[in-house]
């Protein structure tokens, strides 16, 4: 049972990991990220509230956040483990998901930092785009499909995400780096961190999280 956080500045690559993380652990990805923009786009409260500050590059506030991805860690598919991409994101949110899984007789058993230098946050940004049907991530200079505007894996068209455009990518890094940076110090003196260089390839960003999680070789 492996509960592993990834952790990493908007644009270091967490939702590009966490699918290679989550099929050699043979565990579910919970995209916190995901979880909001699916409610956006169907208008429900949840949606409707969480689009405010979605819209503004801020963070939903930390007890709405709190509430919907602890109910989804509690899902059935998620007792085996999972890979936590975007949550927690606040110091606050971190000591919950502890609280939540001391109740039940589980812990993160690793926290994984992609560590990106911020001028190349925004970079990535810009050239991300993102499929429309399942939400893989694509990189139009480092990890570009193979065919202009598809996706290799299920066909749907790419598009960019309305907050990696313009304003709202200066605004993630003003209001998100912070309290990223003290989830990062307190899974430190957890004991539990593993910084990992984000400047890497792809490849070579997996292997080093992998490694951290099952050491020694495959
Ligand atoms: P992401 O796809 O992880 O970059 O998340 C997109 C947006 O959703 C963020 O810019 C935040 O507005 C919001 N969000 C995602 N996860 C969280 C979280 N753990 N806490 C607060 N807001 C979040």
């Amino acid at each position: 049972m492996t509960v592993l956080v990834l952790l990493g500045a908007p644009g270091a690559g967490k939702g590009t990991q966490a699918p290679a993380l989550a099929a050699r652990l043979g565990v579910p990805i919970l995209a916190s990220g995901d979880l909001l923009r699916t409610a956006v786009a169907e208008g429900t409260e949840l949606g409707r509230e969480a689009n405010r500050y979605m819209s503004r590059g801020q963070l939903v506030p930390d007890e709405t956040i709190v509430r919907v991805f602890l109910k989804r860690l509690d899902a059935p598919d998620a007792l085996g483990g999972a890979i936590l991409d975007g949550f927690p994101r606040t110091r606050i949110q971190a000591e919950a998901l502890d609280r939540a899984l001391a109740a039940a007789g589980r812990r993160v058993a690793l926290a994984g930092y992609i560590d990106v230098p911020l001028e190349d946050l925004v970079t990535r940004m810009a050239n991300r785009r993102i499929c429309s049907a399942n939400g893989h991530v694509y990189n139009l200079v480092s990890n570009p499909p193979a065919i202009v505007g598809i996706c290799d894996l299920d066909g749907s068209k790419l598009e960019q995400r309305v907050d990696d455009e313009g304003a709202t990518v200066r605004a993630r890094m003003v209001e998100q780096v912070p309290p990223l940076l003290e989830v990062v110090d307190y899974y430190r003196s957890l004991g539990v961190l593993k910084t990992v260089d984000g400047r890497e390839d792809i490849e070579s960003v997996a292997g080093a999280l992998v490694s951290a999680i099952q050491p020694g070789p495959a």
